[in-house]
């Protein structure tokens, strides 16, 4: 069994980012973050995402802005960030408070500025594969975990589990992309599939989505599966000083022992997202000065 080192690979891919930031001359990428509210997952994931921006060479600009916003108030500060022609990516850190509606905030933001591909045209550009549209960050790390593992997908049985907008379609469609990674036969998964241990005991490759601690163990998957593990979840642990302890949606300890490769969480995916949001802000920030150029 070889573990995939999502840190490592993200510490790579940040690498090969900060030198070829490094190499521009005259202006840099920069990246504004809106969060809305005090949520302290929230909070830390948008630290966590500057931290990384100032290590690459990315500037980060945040508007933070209280709970009670109206949708109105807050379309009018991302169209102020999508007039300015220094900001080459938004962000808009989920979720938002309950009065304000997702998909109609991220459809708000510009499709060249929406590093976090959630808007719908970007979601259209991946159903084309039109490889000028931006992927979401999940799915893209997950191919790029696929990919520098030498996991093989060309003509395999990969199964998703989840058909969330964020995660399991986007990844179900990269898989299925006449690329590399891609070429694949792809089965997806949800909470009305019937009999789910009978699909995914086919699978080649396994991808993990669903938010369900432990849920897939090892009668559940074939020997020499490849196992990304997307979902987090929070387990209560006495032993630890935060009183919790995060979980994957795979028992890991049985199912390595039957796989070729596995994720572990933490430490798998997670680490890939912030580095693929940093991918997609140099991607915006090239695709503004050639339009500029
Ligand atoms: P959602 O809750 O949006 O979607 C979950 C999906 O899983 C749905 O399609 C749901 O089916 C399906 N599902 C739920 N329970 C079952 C079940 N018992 N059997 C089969 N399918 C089931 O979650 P997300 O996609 O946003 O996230 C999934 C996991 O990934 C979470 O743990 C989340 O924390 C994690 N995550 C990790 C990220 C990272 O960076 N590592 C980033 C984003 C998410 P249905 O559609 O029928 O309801």
């Amino acid at each position: 069994m070889q573990l995939i080192d999502g840190n490592a690979i993200a510490a790579s891919i940040i690498e090969e980012l900060t030198t070829e930031v490094g190499t521009l001359s005259g202006k840099k990428p920069v990246v504004a973050f809106i969060r809305v509210g005090e949520d302290p997952a929230s909070v830390s994931y948008v630290r966590k995402k500057e931290k990384t921006a100032e290590r690459i060479g990315i500037e980060s600009r945040l508007t933070l802005l209280p709970e009670s916003i109206t949708s109105e108030e807050l379309f009018a500060q991302i169209d102020i960030l999508n007039a300015d022609p220094d900001v080459n990516g938004i962000l808009i850190q989920a979720p938002l408070p309950k009065h304000i509606n997702e998909t109609a905030t991220f459809n708000r933001v510009l499709p060249g500025k929406d590093v976090d591909g959630f808007n719908t045209v970007n979601i259209g550009k991946l159903c084309q594969e039109d490889s000028s549209g931006f992927v979401a960050c999940t799915p893209a790390g997950i191919v790029q975990l696929i990919k520098r593992s030498g996991i093989e997908t060309e003509g395999k049985h990969v199964v998703v589990l989840g058909r969330s907008q964020i995660v399991g379609k986007p990844a179900a469609l990269l898989m299925m992309q006449k690329a590399c990674p891609g070429n694949a036969t792809v089965t997806v998964c949800h909470s009305r599939t019937a009999d789910l241990p009978n699909i995914t005991r086919q699978a080649d490759v396994l991808i993990a989505a669903i938010g369900r601690a432990n849920f897939v163990t090892a009668d559940m998957v074939k020997d020499g599966v490849n196992i990304i593990d997307v979902g987090i979840n929070r387990v209560e642990d006495a032993n630890k000083k935060s009183g919790y302890r995060l979980i994957g949606d795979v028992e890991f300890a049985t199912v390595s022992a039957k796989a070729t490769h596995i994720t572990p969480v933490p430490g798998g995916v997670g680490p890939m997202t912030v580095a693929m949001l940093m991918h997609n802000t140099l991607r915006a920030f090239k695709a503004s000065q050639a339009n500029q150029g």
